[in-house]
């Protein structure tokens, strides 16, 4: 089974790389630390935070946590893949606003919803039943590749 991850709230744009790269994880910004332990043991999920007082009463607690050093999220990332061995598959992507699964829909259904020219060139639309975010394999599809495999093969 894929870990799942709670994010502290220093960590929201790291947040939406996990979850482009496929993993199930929850992100509040204005979440007390104790909360943040209590939803980690509650919902097994492993914490990250940025604050190591806070990896250490976690720990503390039975909590798996993880003191990310890094400021930039390509080098976070890469720090999961070898600590924790995680594999980033943007094919697998959750929504990166709110984590919920995407679903694959029918192009008619978002006529008039995304740019026309973006209806025009792309076929394939996912749709955050959430959210109702709409995302699509773009321009910027190629680049969240690029980024997610580069963390992945540091670890090798
Ligand atoms: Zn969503």
């Amino acid at each position: 089974m894929r870990q799942r991850f709670l994010l502290d709230g220093m960590l929201g744009s790291l947040s939406r790389w996990m979850r482009m790269g496929g993993y199930d994880t929850e992100y509040n910004k204005n979440i007390p630390d104790d909360d943040l332990i209590e939803e980690a043991l509650k919902g097994d999920r492993i914490l990250l935070t940025r604050d190591e007082a806070l990896v250490k009463r976690a720990k503390k607690r039975g909590v798996d946590a993880i003191f990310i050093s890094h400021d930039v999220d390509e080098e976070a990332l890469s720090q999961l893949s070898i600590e924790l061995g995680l594999t980033f598959d943007p094919t697998q992507a959750r929504c990166p606003k709110c984590n919920h699964t995407v679903e694959k829909v029918a192009k008619h259904e978002v006529a008039g919803r995304v740019p026309e020219g973006t209806f025009k060139t792309i076929d394939d639309f996912w749709v955050c039943p959430s959210c109702g975010s709409i995302y699509w394999r773009g321009s910027h599809w190629q680049r969240i590749i690029e980024t997610l495999n580069v963390a992945g093969k540091d670890a090798e």
